[in-house]
């Protein structure tokens, strides 16, 4: 499951959030951490802080939530004739949905605000998940060769959930599982804007739009000059192990409800948050994922490992390993994976270490 931000800004980086395959695709530029605001805010009272806190995310839901998949009733009918049993397989992506949902609501109850919870309360129903038929969902989604095995995605933006028709309908309840568990771990966007002057001095407008879902964060800049001028530009963070987190959750919630997963993907990504989960604690991995504290986890990492650069060393490996996976070579690049399992393995640190005595004892 993965996508492409080599395409236009629209389409890549500010607008799919993943695009979901059995396959890999390619790689995404390095983004910035959106906690720091998240810190700023708790300069005024708590109380306040958290009710302005739940008033913007609900003024976003408000915004958002009416999906509009579809531009007019005639398109919307035309996608559902093109589909073979549409009403069937329908059912199907909206339970799994829904029970994806529910159960990782209960289940990481802790680590959701009361925000996240109206947030996802108010989207039930609305429309979210759709099934496109497979010649629309190729041309919109996956035109390039690479993303020829793109399953779903989860539109950044709006939190539209876009499944690809195909024969087996467990395959699309597989990809709504795994979508669904990347609209849970949505945190927020949010949008900064100051004046400033550029390098010749004449007034800039900047813009940074952020966003995070998991551990994934992605920030969009716009340099808007007075005369009209505009640059933008776009760095993401996390984004392999942000897959491998939300597989692994994904196969958890599924196995939890009895369904088996349906196919291979993030293999080895999967692998890996679980190594990292097993060294941190179940409980710095879903606080990150699920409530958003990346800066926790970064600091399990890098205290662990004895190194402050361990983190983002993992990141940018596990980054570029997925960027070394081709038809040509599906193992990937050897070096670069002994490279991640070397960080991980030496995580062992003082936590390990003193567990091992503990239990040796
Ligand atoms: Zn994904």
């Amino acid at each position: 499951m993965s996508s492409d931000f080599g395409k236009t800004a629209k389409d890549s980086i500010s607008n799919v959030e993943s695009a979901d395959a059995h396959a890999r695709s390619f790689d995404a530029p390095p983004v910035t951490d959106v906690r720091e605001q998240r810190s700023a805010a708790t300069d005024i009272p708590a109380e306040s802080a958290t009710q302005e806190a739940l008033k913007e995310k609900l003024d976003r839901v408000l915004d958002e939530k009416e999906y509009v998949h579809w531009e007019n009733p005639e398109a919307k009918a035309r996608n559902r004739e093109m589909i073979c049993d549409y009403d069937a397989k329908k059912r199907a992506v909206d339970k799994a949905t829904l029970m994806t949902q529910r159960d990782t609501l209960v289940k990481y109850s802790d680590y959701f605000d009361q925000a996240a919870i109206e947030r996802i309360r108010a989207e039930i129903g609305s429309g979210k998940v759709e099934i496109y038929n497979e010649p629309y969902f190729v041309e919109k989604w996956a035109p390039a060769e690479k993303e020829y095995r793109i399953t779903g995605l989860r539109e950044m933006q709006d939190g539209k959930i876009c499944i690809r028709d195909c024969e087996n309908a467990d395959t699309m309840i597989h990809t709504s599982s795994h979508e669904s568990m990347h609209d849970l771990s949505f945190q927020a966007k949010k949008t900064e804007s100051e004046h400033t002057y550029g390098a010749d001095k004449t007034p800039l407008a900047v813009s940074r739009e952020k966003l995070q879902s998991g551990i994934h964060q992605i920030e969009t800049v716009r340099c808007t000059a007075a005369d009209g001028a505009e640059a933008v530009s776009s760095k993401e963070w996390n984004r392999y192990l942000n897959e491998g987190a939300t597989e692994m959750y994904t196969i958890e919630a599924m196995l939890d409800r009895g369904e088996p997963p349906r196919f291979d993907s993030y293999t080895q990504e999967v692998c890996w948050a679980l190594q990292l989960r097993e060294k941190v604690g179940a409980d710095t991995m879903a606080g990150a994922y699920f409530g958003g504290d990346v800066s926790r986890l970064e600091y399990a990492v890098n205290s662990m490992s004895g190194a402050e650069s361990a983190w983002s060393d993992l990141n940018d490996r596990i980054n570029a390993w997925h960027k070394s996976v081709t038809p040509l070579c599906p193992e990937g690049d050897r070096t670069i994976k002994a490279e991640v399992d070397a960080i991980l393995d030496n995580m062992s640190g003082n936590n390990a270490r003193s567990r091992k005595r503990v239990l040796k004892k």
